[in-house]
């Protein structure tokens, strides 16, 4: 009896091995391209889904938003230095 089980055409993990230097070739994780030996649903949740969450200073949308406001910052400072010597 030759059963074709559903993982059997799920798509493969695209990770490669660090010993072997092959495909790993396991199914991958639904919505991932890799399996769950090689990171896929990785990681702690982000933002105020995670445990540690306080007050937001220091989510990496915060992080973005103080980098552009330094970047805006630094790029008026050098226009004004040209403008007023
Ligand atoms: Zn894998």
């Amino acid at each position: 009896m030759n059963a074709t089980y559903p993982f059997q055409k799920s798509p493969r993990c695209t990770a490669t091995s660090k010993r072997t230097r092959m495909p790993c070739q396991a199914p991958a994780v639904t919505g991932w391209t890799v399996c769950r030996f090689h990171g896929a649903r990785g990681g702690a949740p982000k933002g105020k889904r995670n445990g540690m969450y306080r007050h937001g200073l220091y989510t990496q949308q915060a992080a973005a938003m103080n980098a552009r406001l330094a970047d805006l910052q630094r790029e008026s400072r050098a226009l004004l230095r040209r403008l007023i010597p």
